[in-house]
């Protein structure tokens, strides 16, 4: 693979007049111009292997075939763009197809509320209708856990940094320990519990307890099924609400739909958003059981909730999930994907590394600071686009699109043996 750096122009235009913010165009230093799959091509002529599939958004690849027909037909004939929350035929197909082929299926008895595009957007719709159903204002949330920029979903993300950019105090949230974030053999529900039944504790009753299956920015951190289902029954015994945040890890990332369905758990909120069309296309969804649904009309309200294209998007992406092909598939490619790291992680140990995750949200947590990231910026010389997560970008993540073939696979894997060999 030739080393790509030295043919790229520079991004002078971004360094001038894009803010200081901008954070990945930083990690991935080309001027992108076309993409396909599980590909994409700068100005320069030169291809990657997409392992970041747009942080979760791209599950079904770049310019999915079989969407951008749908959308391209939609465009040609003049079909509504935006609606606020009117009612269009491309939201009557999305709701429909919703019901049809992903909840009823799964025995899932959810309203369907559209909070505003993205997955903060969720987030804060979720939190706003846990506190008004229960009449309480603490939110429960885990270490790591990660859930949006704005001020309610800021206010349960664990990342320090992220968190210092609110400039003002962030309330009426607590966290408490994740599955495992004690270390082996401490089960945290039971602490969590004894917080919760203790009228001395000094932890107020929350309205409800919010979590991802799979901490994706957080560092690829697996919750077990039985500390979820533990974290249900917590739940249920206190009277708390359980929202699952599956804005990363579900829409197949992990394999099932829904990232909690082989749990065993039934969530009283969920929120998703960046994969729901998988096109990129921004589109969020709250879904809510129905006794929840205790919103006035116009309650909760936003310009974008009717992205007609978005609907579109996500009602062929759903025809992906009339059967269980794609669920085995990301099964399948996830088992080979953890076998090839669990051998690097043996093959290299001055990475002090962990293979972890589920699905094709996998990843190797890297023992030696600031290693992930220099890995992956050799890995990006040679063609391969991966990000790094957790509070110290520890954790090398490996999420490429669920349609990836064996090959590419297989290419992007080799890419990240030769960055870690060159990182010797
Ligand atoms: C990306 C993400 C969000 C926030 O979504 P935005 O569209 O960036 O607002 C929330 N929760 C999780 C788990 C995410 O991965």
């Amino acid at each position: 693979m030739k080393a790509i750096a030295e043919v790229q122009k520079p991004l002078h235009v971004f360094e001038q007049l894009e803010s200081e913010v901008r954070s990945y165009c930083r990690s991935f230093p080309a001027v992108f111009t076309k993409a396909s799959g599980y590909r994409l091509w700068d100005r320069a002529g030169n291809e990657y292997i997409d392992f970041f599939a747009g942080a979760g958004a791209l599950n079904y690849g770049h310019n999915n075939p079989r969407i951008k027909k749908k959308l391209l037909e939609y465009l040609q004939n003049d079909g509504i763009a935006h609606s606020l929350d009117m009612a269009t035929e491309a939201k009557e197909n999305l709701l429909q197809t919703l019901h049809d082929v992903i909840l009823k299926p799964r025995g899932l008895n959810y309203k369907v509320m559209f909070p505003g595009p993205t997955g903060t957007n969720a987030v804060e719709s979720a939190l706003k209708l846990a506190r008004k159903v229960t009449g309480r204002e603490t939110i429960v949330s885990f270490t790591n856990g990660f859930h949006g920029m704005t001020i309610g979903s800021l206010a349960i993300t664990g990342n320090r940094m992220k968190r210092n950019g609110a400039g003002l105090p962030l309330t009426n949230a607590i966290a408490m320990p994740f599955d495992n974030y004690m270390g082996d053999g401490v089960d945290t529900t039971e602490y969590i519990d004894r917080l919760l039944e203790d009228d001395g504790s000094g932890v107020s009753l929350p309205a409800a307890m919010i979590l991802e299956t799979v901490q994706g920015e957080g560092g690829i951190n697996v919750a077990g099924f039985p500390w979820l289902k533990k974290i249900e029954a917590l739940c249920r015994k206190h009277d708390i609400l359980l929202i699952v945040d599956d804005i990363q890890v579900g829409c197949g990332r992990t394999g099932p739909f829904f990232s909690f369905e082989p749990a065993g758990i039934q969530p009283d909120i969920v929120c998703l958003s960046k994969s729901i069309g998988g096109y990129g296309l921004p589109l969020a969804l709250t879904l809510f059981k129905p006794e929840l649904d205790i919103w006035g009309p116009g309650e909760h309200n936003g310009t974008f909730r009717g992205n007609n294209l978005g609907f579109v998007a996500a009602s062929e992406a759903f025809s992906y999930w009339k059967d269980d092909q794609l669920a085995k598939d990301v099964k399948a490619k996830g088992e080979v994907v953890h076998a090839f790291l669990q051998q690097l992680v043996s093959s290299y140990p001055y990475l002090k590394g962990e293979a972890r995750g589920r699905g094709l949200m996998q990843g190797i947590s890297v023992g030696v600071d600031g290693l992930a990231d220099k890995i992956c910026s050799e890995a990006f010389k040679r063609g391969l686009i991966m990000e790094t997560s957790g509070a110290k970008s520890e954790v090398m993540k490996v999420m490429p699109p669920l349609t990836i073939d064996a090959e590419g696979l297989q290419k992007g894997l080799s890419i990240l043996e030769e960055s870690i060999k060159a990182c010797q």
